[in-house]
C-alpha cells in the first residue's frame, strides 16, 4: 500500500461489520492526543478522493476530486473517558462520497480525524433530576452508546431508556451491549424494535414497528412505574429525519417542547 499522506492522522484498529451496510470503526490517533469531549458530541472523519471505494457501492454522480479531502461528521460512540481510541458507528450510503471509502478500509489503514470535537446533543442539556429517553433509528444510537459508556447510569436516582429502531434484527447495532446493560442496571430499559419482520430468517418475538409506535405504547410506563411526561422526562432524538419530525409532533401533542438555544425544552434533537 502507498504511504499515507501526512494529514491522515489516525490508524484504523478495528472494523466490526455489523451487517452489510453497518460498521463499527475504531481509530487511534497516530502520535497525538485525543481532545476532551462530552458524550453525545461528534467528530469529523476524512479521506482523500483518491481512496478506493468498497465493492458494493455505486458510482458517484459527481466523482470526487482525488486530491481533495472528503469530510463528514460522525457521532462518537466511545466513552468520553477512553483516551486510547475513538469509535464510530457508520452506515453505508451506496452512492455517497465518504462512506464507500470508509467501508473499503482495513485494519492498519490510515484515516483523518479533525482534532476538535463539538456538538450540543449532550445529556447535560437535561436537568440532573430528569429521566432520560434516548430514541434512535439505525446508527443514530451512536451518541447514546457514548453516553452510556461514560457511565450516566451511575446516577441511580434517574431512569434511562433506549428505544432503538432498525429495519431488521441484524441492523440493531450494540444490541448485545444494551441487553447486558439492561440486565445489570435496574434504572435502564432497552426497547429495540424492527420494521421489517418479514425478512427475519427465524421468528422474531420482539417489538415490531417504528420507534414512534413504541413510544406510544405503555412499555416505558410499565418498565419505569411512572408515565414519562414533560415534568419528569427529557427525550433525545437522533437518526432518520422522518422519525425525528414525527416524534417531535407526537411529543409536542403531549406538551413536550423542543429545546432550542433560547427555549428550555424537553425534546433534544440531533439532525443529520
Ligand atoms: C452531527 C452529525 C453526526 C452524524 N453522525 C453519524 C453517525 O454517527 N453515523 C452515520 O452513519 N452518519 C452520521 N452522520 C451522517 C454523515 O455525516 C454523512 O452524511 C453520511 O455518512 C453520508 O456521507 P457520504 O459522504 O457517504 O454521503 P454523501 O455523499 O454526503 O451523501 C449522499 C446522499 O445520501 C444521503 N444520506 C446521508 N446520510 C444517509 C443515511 N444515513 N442513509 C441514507 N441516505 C443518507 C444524503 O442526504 C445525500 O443526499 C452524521 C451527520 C451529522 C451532521
Amino acid at each position: 500500500m502507498a504511504k499515507a499522506p501526512l494529514e491522515l492522522n489516525c490508524v484504523v484498529t478495528q472494523m466490526i461489520q455489523i451487517s452489510p451496510v453497518n460498521v463499527i470503526i475504531r481509530v487511534v490517533p497516530d502520535d497525538w492526543e485525543l481532545p476532551d469531549f462530552k458524550p453525545g458530541q461528534f467528530a469529523v472523519l476524512y479521506l482523500p478522493g483518491s481512496t478506493s471505494r468498497c465493492e458494493n457501492s455505486v458510482a458517484e454522480e459527481n466523482p470526487s476530486d482525488p486530491d481533495k479531502m472528503i469530510r463528514r461528521a460522525y457521532s462518537i460512540a466511545s466513552s468520553s473517558k477512553t483516551k486510547e481510541y475513538i469509535e464510530f458507528y457508520i452506515t453505508l450510503v451506496h452512492s455517497g462520497a465518504l462512506t464507500p471509502r470508509i467501508f473499503a478500509l482495513k485494519v492498519g489503514d490510515k484515516i483523518g480525524l479533525t482534532s476538535k470535537f463539538t456538538g450540543m446533543f449532550t445529556v447535560d442539556k437535561a436537568p440532573k433530576e430528569a429521566n432520560i429517553v434516548l430514541v434512535a433509528t439505525g446508527t443514530g444510537v451512536a451518541p447514546y452508546i457514548s453516553m452510556l459508556r461514560s457511565n450516566i447510569l451511575s446516577d441511580t436516582n434517574r431512569k434511562f431508556a433506549v428505544i432503538h429502531g432498525a429495519y431488521n434484527s441484524w441492523d440493531l447495532g450494540y444490541s448485545s451491549e444494551l441487553t447486558l446493560l439492561e440486565s445489570i442496571a435496574p434504572n435502564f430499559k432497552y426497547l429495540p424494535t424492527i420494521s421489517h419482520p418479514q425478512n427475519e430468517p427465524a421468528a422474531w418475538h420482539g417489538n415490531v414497528g417504528f420507534v414512534q409506535k413504541i413510544w406510544q405504547t405503555d412499555a416505558l410506563e410499565k418498565a419505569w412505574g411512572e408515565k414519562p411526561t414533560p415534568e419528569n422526562t427529557h427525550v433525545f432524538l437522533c437518526g432518520n429525519p422522518y422519525m425525528i419530525d414525527e416524534m417531535v409532533a407526537i411529543l409536542e401533542n403531549e406538551k413536550f417542547v423542543e429545546h432550542k438555544p433560547k427555549v428550555e425544552g424537553q425534546i433534544h434533537v440531533e439532525r443529520w
